[in-house]
């Protein structure tokens, strides 16, 4: 066996339905008393019960979250949180509301406290990117990571269909870079595996039946597996293309993840072959991974394309460059020409190689 090393992550978590209503209770519990809440005006609309559980707890709240966690949206959001004497941070949300407490509990030291509406997993990991200046840079901190996550499947029943569908590949774009991870181990792996096969049973599910609170479980648990291993292992050139596309051409993350993984499976296949199997078989696929990707792609009708997300063709070589620029571990050593191949496949819509 290889040699490895593994440290959990000090995360409360809490699963199942209904269990946004042990807010108070997780609050009372740390001692917390005065929340500053980032979550979005249409979040709010939603779920109104929510403003309900924090009646009496609530300093102020934060609904300008943007995706990417733009530096000037934070900036203001810490102007706000610095006028509030508030001794926590509740996110609910997608991971830019998430990012963005994320962003303030490392400005602040204020404990946070998230609950997920999307399967983006960023409340599981101690990573956070941000976007200043047309280039989004990613870091990981401690201090960033929240104190209590509670999973509620019902807070995800709200999002639509194509987003869903979207994020949850977001999710399983952690899984299987952490299948291949240089620094990935025994936990990590079955973390990721049955992610993998959480997020492939479930996410069908809720593209047919968006309403059907078992099906949202089951993508839920698999964003959460996938958000656990991401915390514990280095990601690779997935995410390094997905933090490129995304910082400097402000393409959507999810779907960006979405277009990109049948491709950087691809890519990375030759050089990782136990983890495309695991990944296969986990999927119940009788294909290579990166095909079955594709498929799962297919069938869900998921972005496919860069070109439809809005990326620029002639935005390729420069894409290509940034994911050059800084070394980072993958698999497969990073080739300029190769990379110009896979970003015009998957800028076309095209099958992977
Ligand atoms: P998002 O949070 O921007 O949400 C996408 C859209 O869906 C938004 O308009 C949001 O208001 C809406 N939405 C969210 N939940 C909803 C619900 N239940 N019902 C209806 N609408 C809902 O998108 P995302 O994909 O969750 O997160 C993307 C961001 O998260 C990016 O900035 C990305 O970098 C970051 N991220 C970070 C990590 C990490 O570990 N640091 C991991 C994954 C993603």
């Amino acid at each position: 066996m290889r040699p490895f090393s593994y440290s959990a992550l000090p995360v409360r978590t809490v699963f199942g339905t209904g269990s946004r209503e042990r807010l108070p209770e997780e609050l009372r519990s740390l001692g917390l008393r005065r929340v500053l809440l980032i979550a979005s005006a249409r979040q709010l609309e939603a779920q109104p019960d929510l403003s309900e559980l924090l009646a009496g707890h609530l300093a102020g709240s934060y609904t300008a979250a943007a995706m990417h966690t733009p530096l000037e949206v934070t900036e203001d959001a810490h102007r706000q949180l610095q006028a509030l004497e508030a001794d926590a941070l509740v996110a609910i949300g997608g991971g830019s509301a998430i990012g963005l407490g994320k962003a303030l509990a490392l400005r602040s030291d204020l404990p946070l406290l998230a609950l997920p509406t999307t399967y983006s997993g960023s409340e599981m990991t101690p990573i956070l990117g941000e976007r200043a200046g047309g280039v989004k840079t990613t870091r990981r901190d401690p201090r960033a990571l929240p104190r209590v996550v509670l999973y509620d499947p019902q807070l995800t029943v709200s999002l639509p269909v194509a987003l869903s569908v979207a994020s949850g590949i977001n999710a399983l774009a952690h899984a299987v870079e952490a299948l291949y991870a240089f620094d990935g181990n025994p936990v990590t792996s079955l973390l990721a595996e049955e992610a993998v096969r959480a997020l492939g049973r479930g996410l069908p599910q809720v593209a047919s039946a968006p309403g059907d609170l078992t099906a949202r479980e089951a993508a839920l648990y698999g964003a959460w597996l996938a958000g656990t291993a991401l915390a514990s292992v280095s990601m690779a050139l997935q995410h390094k293309l997905a933090h490129v596309l995304g910082g400097s051409f402000d393409l959507p993350h999810a779907e960006t993840h979405a277009a990109l993984l049948p491709h950087t499976a691809a890519y990375n296949a030759p050089e990782a072959p136990e983890a495309m199997q695991r990944v296969a078989a986990a999927l119940g696929a009788l294909e290579e991974a990166p095909q079955a990707l594709f498929a799962l792609n297919v069938r869900l009708n998921a972005p496919r394309s860069l070109r439809e997300l809005g990326m620029p063709r002639d935005g390729i070589g420069r894409a290509a460059d940034l994911a050059l620029q800084t070394p980072y571990p993958n698999p497969r050593p990073l080739e300029r020409e190769a990379l110009l191949e896979l970003l015009e496949r998957a800028w076309a819509g095209d099958p992977p190689r």
